[in-house]
This record gives C-alpha cells, structure tokens and sequence, in this order.
C-alpha cells in the first residue's frame, strides 16, 4: 500500500484548479508519463525539472534599463493610446513612467477591456519583460508579467523555464507546477545521514521545492545539489528495487536441473556443425547454475549472428532431459517462427515436442496448444507476447528463454518466470545488444553473464562504406554485377525527417523503383503494416532466393538470418543510431560470400552522425561500438529502453551518472544487508521512497511470484 503521505501527489493534475482536460491532454504530451500512466498526476508535474532559468533580478529604473535585458520596472500607468480605429496591425500602447523617465508598453491584437483592468490610468504596477529601444524610445512589447504591487510575490524573480509542447504556454504550466510543489509533503529522510551530510545536499521536500523555485541561476542546472540529490534518489530507488528482485530470487530455492545429457547428445549428432568454444563456455555456465540451488537468471550476450539460438536450445534440452518444459519468447512474430523454423527440424530429428503460440493461433487450434502444453506433452512452447497471457499454463515449466530481451519489460520478464510454479522458472535472456556494464547495473541489478566472445567459424569480415546518397546510381550499378552472381540485398528505408513522408512511403518509393531496373519478379516489399501472413510469405520468399532484393522500413527484424543475403544497403544511415546500424548489418556476413554493409547519408554531415558512420566503417566489434554508442548518446536509448516501455529516468540523466549510480548501488546493498526487510526506521523511510519512484510494482510483482 501506498504511504498516505504520498497520496495528495499521486492526485490527478485535473485536480489543481485552472486545468481541464484540454490542458491534461496538452500536459500529458508536455510530461515524462512513465509507461503505464496516461492521465497526468501531480508528480508528473514535479518530474518536469526546468531547462533553465529566466533571471528577472535586475530592477533597474526606467534611465538605467538596458536595452535587450530582461528587467523588472515598478512604473505608474500613464496613458492608454490605442491604435487608429480600423488599422488592425497598429499596436496598442500604454505609456509609463518612473522618477527617472518613460517607458512604452507595447501589445499587439490588444483586447482593449482586459488592458484596462490589468494596467488603469494613475495606478502603480510591477512590469517585467525585454527592454527594447525603438527610435529614441523605450519600450517593452508583452511583458511577461503585469502584477499590482501588492502582489508582487508572484511575480517570480528567478523564473524557471519548461519544456513546451504546441499549445501549451510557459505561464500556465508554470502555474500548474507551482500548486503541485505546494502539495510536496515533508518526508522522513531516506538518505543515509553521513552520506547526506558529506555531499551536503537538502531534503528531498527542499531539493525539488528549489528546483521550480529557484533561488540562484545555478539551482537548475544538473549539477546543483537539488538537482544531484533527486538524481541519486531516483538512482538509489531503482537500485533498492533490483536488489530485492534479486535477493528475493536468491531466497527462494530453485530446483536443482541436472540432466543425464542425452537429448544433449543427439542434437549434438544432428547439428551440422561443432560448437565454438564460447558456445561450450556458456553452456557449461548455464549448466552450474541450473545445477545449482538458486533459480538462474543469467544473461546471454552474443554480437547478432554469435549462435544464442543453439545455445538456448541445448539448455532447454537439459531441462527436458528432467522430465520439464522450457518456453522460448521473442519479442515480434517473425522471429518467434523463425525459431520455430530452426528448431522444429532438430527438435524432431531427437523426439522432442514443439509448438508455436503467437497472437495469430486463435480458437481451435491455440485451444489445442494450451491442452498439450497443461498436459505436459508439449516439450518446448516457443512464441511471442501471447506467452503471458494467463490461460496459458504450462505442467512444469523448468527453464524460460527470452530473446532479445531489451525489447521487452522487466515486469513482462517477471510474469513468464511466474508461470514457473512456487519455485519459478529458470530464465536464460538472450540479447545481441552488448550492454556496457553500468547499463546493466542500472537495469538489471547484478545480473549473470555469458558472453559468446567469438563467431561461429568461416565468417569472413563484412565491408562496410558510408557514401553520399549521390552516390547511389553508381551503387546500384554495383549491385547488378553482384546479382548476377547470386548475391541478395537487404534494403533498409528509415522514416525521412521533416519530408512528411512516411517511411512506408519512401520503401514502396524505393522497392519501385528497384523493381522497374531489376524486374518485378526479384523485388520484394516488407513493411510494418503488412499483416503477419503476408510478412511471412515475403521473408519465406527471400529466405528462399527467390526475391533477390528485399526492400523493408526499419521492421527488418532484429535476427532474421538468410545466410546466403550478403549486401545490405541503408538509406539515410545518419538517422539511426550505432546500435541499431550494427544489428542491422549484422544481418549480413553470414554465408560464404563476401559482405557488405553500404551505408547510404545525406550529403551534409553532422559532426555525430559523421562519427557513428565512421566507427562503423572501422570496427566491427560490438562492444566497442556500444561504447561509442553510449558516450554519443547517452543510456536509454542504446538499450532501446523506450521501445521496451521501461521508464527512462525523470530526473538521474545527469552527466556524472556513473558515479551516482556506483554510490547508489552500493548503499542499496548495505541498506539491504542490514535490513533485509526494510524494518528499520531507514528502511520505512526507504518503502516511501520506492512508491514515490513507482519502483514498488515490480517488487510487489515478484513477490507475488
Ligand atoms: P544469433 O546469436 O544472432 O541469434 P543465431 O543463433 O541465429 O545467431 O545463429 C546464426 C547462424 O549461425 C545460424 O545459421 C546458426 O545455425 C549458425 N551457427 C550457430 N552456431 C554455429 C557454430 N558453432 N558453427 C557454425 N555455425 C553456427
Ligand atoms: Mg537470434
């Protein structure tokens, strides 16, 4: 439950007086809603720090203004002069004055009324806005604020700065966070007190009042120590959270998996090739902790084309050697029977039972799915998101497999390991994303990892070269002796940026055109709109060598493996990032024939974008290219965390992230040492912490689980 304290923010903002659902939709494209939350709340408010600060302090008199500063002048109202009768355009203006001399007001389109009450004749009033000089006068155009000076308080003199969304003005936004930071209670510290008192920063109720209220120009910057201290504790929340998953895991006891090794045996007999070395290294991993008294949650990381697949298969077969089940999820369709198409042939050559269960098995034959799998004589059930959903019940699921895991959400991890029974199951994550290590702290807690450091043998080093997009005709030329030869492509057509063109658009432009100069016949179309069958029947087609070329917007799905396609072409490559340019090529290189990875951009360059495609002319080593990848973009986005609907942080994007994160993750861990339970005052004062970061779901979750 959550604390009561905590109710009044978790209010809707529709509460605060002036908004109305007009303004809650413009709210709810202006704030950082965490996934699952659409109808904006007081803390979302809270959450959208400031950009930056307008600075209001200088209150010069009228002779001292500078022109081109932003001031604040108490001036008396003198004269109203509207414009000419019928000339619309002509501005309005209020003349006024101090001691010192005079000052033009200048509105434009003026309601006439409303100037009269705001601005009367002989009265006083506090002005602020940017001074300009027009002629030899002064004039300010729209002051920002207009207040009489008994309400001078709220004319704010260090004015903090949103960001907006079309529609939705600074002033009103910045009303609606004023009332929402006056509905921040005083918290018990959460902080340990020594380490509060090192870094010298202020209550949690101080630190986020400060930030939309600030007192000095540096208060909104992320390095102030408001700033810094809500980051850690965001950080400290996040960290709390995966160590109880963790040791909550570590609690439970596992059973132990031991297989006799011969199911083992006979795929080993009817694979084509031997495992690498990295392969057996991880399976011997896996195998420890599967053996071992804890349920595994062990991460497999392998550059795309690495061999996970095997891996995981080999696992699942110890699992089934026990007399289990083991599931195998992927995170689109396409790649669920494409798993299904490398394992069904294996799985029948040994005698294992498989089948496949995805949003498009429906009545009958899903019916027949489900029945097989609760009955037990189902051994593997490989599919996509349609894993989760409750009627799907497994006798005895001993061992989960998640491919590509990055795209899915850590509580949707949870909910298939539940499916395991009491113990839970075991739960191998595979990804092709090489996340640097502080990543996977920040997400994953102390998560263990394989690593497939080598390739499978014969994969010869794929050419990759970036090239001006007026290079393409000399391209395709290229192209054609290469299809003569056999050779397939890939063609990858992002959406293009401020053309209005969808990038459906631009592929069906492209597979035209590619199709009018190497016939009809040889060019297919696969885009994300296409129904599941039809995007199958394509894939199926180019796997086969019919199409030669297979054009696609970015749903060329991560994984695919047609070994004999050895071009892959991506148009305006400057718009995705590294981590996404690697996939993608690493749909290539997979065969006998020479690959290449042509990376088509725009012809001015932007310095990063510049960079990204030269890194990947020179290396292909994932790693390093995640490493780039990070220190040019920064974290969420290299895991693709925004796809996976996990909340990027609101307030902990700051530059000096890693060692907050260190701090943070060793304080959780002592915390969580010494109070296990979080029984102690600290620990009670930590629980709030947790609901205020809407961390307490996934632990609640796994608890359950
Ligand atoms: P990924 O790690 O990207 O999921 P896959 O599991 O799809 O890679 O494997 C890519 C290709 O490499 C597949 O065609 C697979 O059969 C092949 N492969 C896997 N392991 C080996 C190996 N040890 N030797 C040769 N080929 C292998
Ligand atoms: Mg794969």
């Amino acid at each position: 439950m959550r604390p009561e304290t905590l109710t009044p923010l978790f209010a809707p903002a529709q509460s605060l007086s002036g908004i109305g659902p007009r303004l809650v939709t413009l709210l709810a494209k202006a704030l950082p809603l965490p996934p699952n939350v659409n109808e904006p709340r007081i803390i979302d408010l809270l959450w959208h720090l400031p950009t930056g600060i307008i600075d209001r302090r200088a209150e010069p008199s009228i002779a001292h203004a500078a022109p081109g500063s932003i001031v604040t002048l108490r001036v008396r109202v003198l004269r109203h002069r509207p414009g000419p009768r019928g000339n619309k355009r002509a501005p309005y203006k209020i003349a006024c004055e101090d001691d010192t001399g005079r000052i033009d007001l200048v509105f434009f389109h003026a309601d006439r009324r409303f100037l009269e009450r705001q601005l009367p004749e002989g009265e006083e009033r506090f002005i602020s806005g940017r001074i300009e000089q027009y002629g030899q006068k002064l004039q300010m155009t729209h002051p920002d604020y207009i207040v009489p000076p008994d309400a001078r308080s709220e004319l704010p003199l260090l004015e903090p700065v949103y960001g907006l969304t079309a529609g939705l003005s600074g002033k009103v936004l910045y009303k609606a966070i004023r009332q929402a930071r006056d509905k921040v209670p005083q918290l018990q510290e959460w902080q340990d007190p020594s380490w509060l008192a090192e870094r010298k920063w202020p209550p949690f109720h101080d630190a986020i009042a400060r930030l939309h209220r600030p007192e000095e120009t540096t208060d909104t910057s992320t390095g102030s120590d408001p700033w810094q201290r809500l980051a850690f504790d965001e950080l400290l929340a996040g960290q709390i959270a995966l160590a109880m998953i963790r040791a909550t895991l570590k609690a439970q006891s596992g059973r132990r998996i031991e297989g006799d090794g011969n199911i083992r045996e006979k795929i080993r007999h009817a694979l084509p090739f031997a495992l690498t070395n990295s392969q057996v290294g991880a399976l011997e991993e896996i195998d420890a902790d599967m053996a071992g008294p804890y349920r595994m949650l062990r991460l497999l990381q392998g550059d795309v084309g690495s061999g996970k697949t095997v891996v995981a298969l080999m696992a699942m077969a110890t699992a089934i050697e026990t007399g289990a089940q083991a599931a195998m999820m992927a995170p689109t369709e396409v790649l669920a029977r494409q798993h299904m198409e490398t394992i069904e042939p294996l799985a029948k050559e040994v005698g294992l039972r498989v089948a496949l269960l995805t949003g498009r098995e429906k009545g009958k034959s899903r019916k027949q799915v489900l029945e097989l799998l609760a009955s037990g004589y189902l051994d593997i059930l490989i599919g996509t998101h349609a894993l989760f959903q409750p009627d799907v019940e497994f006798a005895d699921l001993a061992l989960a497999v998640i491919d590509e895991q990055h795209r899915f959400g850590v509580h949707q991890r949870l909910a298939l390991q539940a499916k395991g029974g009491a113990g839970g199951a075991n739960m191998l994550v595979m990804t092709a994303t090489p996340i640097p290590r502080t990543l996977l702290m920040t997400h994953y807690g102390d998560l263990d990892v394989s690593r497939l450091t080598e390739k499978p043998p014969g994969r010869k080093p794929i050419v990759t070269k970036a090239l001006p997009v007026d290079a393409m005709e000399r391209l395709i030329e290229r192209l054609r002796a290469q299809l003569n030869e056999g050779a397939q492509v890939y063609w990858v057509c992002p959406l293009i940026e401020n053309t209005g063109l969808t990038d459906l658009a631009a592929a069906e432009e492209r597979a035209a055109h590619l199709a009018q100069i190497f016939g009809k016949e040889s060019v297919g179309l696969l885009h994300g709109g296409m129904s599941g069958t039809a995007k199958d029947g394509v894939m199926a087609r180019f796997a086969d060598n019919e199409l030669k070329i297979l054009v696609a917007t970015t749903v060329v799905e991560v994984g695919v493996n047609v070994p004999n396609a050895n071009i892959m072409v991506i148009e305006h490559a400057e718009q995705f990032g590294l981590a996404q340019l690697h996939q993608l090529r690493g749909r290539v290189g997979r065969g006998d024939r020479q690959s290449y990875c042509m990376l088509l951009h725009k012809s001015s360059l932007g310095d990063i974008a510049a960079q990204r495609l030269q890194m990947m002319e020179q290396t292909e080593d994932g790693f390093a290219i995640a490493e780039k990848d990070l220190a040019l973009r920064g974290g969420g986005e290299v895991l693709g965390v925004r796809q996976s609907g996990m909340p990027e942080y609101r307030v902990a994007n700051v530059p000096n992230f890693e060692d907050l994160l260190a701090a943070a993750r060793d304080d959780a861990n002592l915390l969580l040492t010494n109070d296990p339970k979080l029984e102690s005052p600290r620990g009670q004062a930590v629980r709030t912490l947790l609901y205020l970061f809407e961390c307490d779901e996934a632990v609640r979750l796994f608890r359950a689980a």
